[in-house]
């Protein structure tokens, strides 16, 4: 997934150049310090666990608040909000919305228009995660940077009139401490651990969420096949789709980007789909986007060489 930035989203700035004649790099000292300090809480939660308190109660629950907030990153903030490849009730998006946000990757809006951006231009630099600049870059060095997106750059305006979207948009930094930190934390009071939900349920549970979604922008455009097109770094690779809920298809996913799945066999590992589609026969979500096995086959075979 191809996926966004934390507190602010990056790229690169504009005006000056580089020798390279990419635009000169600023960096973003929200996105650093915040990056930073997760990764030294995430690091004080394994040795509160070891040193401090240790709970089963406060590891399940890390377990079950990394399966909801990665979900609603794939399911919600990739395959629907920025490929809109189905339709979803009000309560799933407000539930994709709410644990979307203690993912910290941005707004579904903001996450979605550098999304955009990335499908629009794979592989050159207006791309913001761009795979050619290698593996550091594309996984989390671009977070690190101002981006030049003046926004969204028009690339959005069809989410902007969902009142729920907007609504996180406008109150993503509060949402995001509330579902990602003190959510958690006051949730650790009931078991007697409110440290480990901090710091374990919080800061752990998001840094190895980040890490899952940065594999995207990274080892998705590097480890694996390219069935689909030879010529752009993304590729498929069922090791990758099994860290990443389903997302390691991706040279099908550049291909198809419309498709609720990645792994558009039954047998793909692909958890996301699997919930779409489940959450359709329950009528929750609606007019699920399917790209037809002829269509899929011709494609294969234009690469397949004879
Ligand atoms: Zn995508
Ligand atoms: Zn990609």
């Amino acid at each position: 997934m191809d996926t966004s930035a934390p507190m602010t989203s990056p790229a690169a700035s504009p005006g000056a150049s580089t020798t390279d004649g990419r635009p000169q790099l600023k960096l973003n000292w929200t996105n650093t310090l915040f990056l930073t300090f997760a990764h030294l809480a995430a690091v004080a939660g394994v040795l509160w666990m070891i040193f401090g308190q240790f709970s089963w109660w406060t590891v399940g629950f890390a377990a079950l608040w990394m399966g909801v907030c990665s979900m609603s990153i794939t399911a919600g903030y990739h395959r629907l909000f920025s490929h809109r490849a189905y339709k979803a009730s009000a309560w799933v998006r407000a539930f994709y919305l709410l644990f979307g946000a203690a993912g910290v990757q941005n707004s579904a809006l903001l996450w979605s228009g550098d999304h955009r951006r990335h499908h629009s231009f794979t592989d050159t630099d207006k791309d913001p995660y761009d795979a050619r600049r290698g593996f550091w870059w594309s996984h989390i060095g671009w977070v690190f940077f101002d981006g030049d997106r003046d926004g969204d750059d028009g690339r959005v305006n069809d989410l902007r009139s969902d009142k729920l979207v907007m609504f996180q948009h406008n109150y993503y930094v509060p949402l995001a401490f509330l579902m990602g930190a003190i959510l958690p934390m006051c949730l650790g009071f009931a078991w007697g651990d409110p440290i480990g939900g901090l710091l374990v349920v919080g800061f752990v549970r998001l840094v190895f969420q980040w890490h899952m979604t940065f594999t995207i922008n990274s080892l998705a455009h590097m480890v694996g096949t390219r069935p689909y097109n030879p010529n752009s770094t993304a590729r498929d690779s069922w090791i990758i789709a099994l860290v990443s809920w389903g997302e390691g298809y991706h040279s099908f996913h550049h291909r198809f980007q419309a498709d609720y799945r990645n792994g558009h066999r039954w047998f793909h590992f692909d958890p996301t789909k699997w919930i779409v589609w489940t959450l359709s026969k329950l009528g929750a979500t609606q007019d699920l986007r399917r790209t037809p096995s002829t269509k899929i086959a011709e494609a294969r075979a234009a690469h397949t060489p004879s």
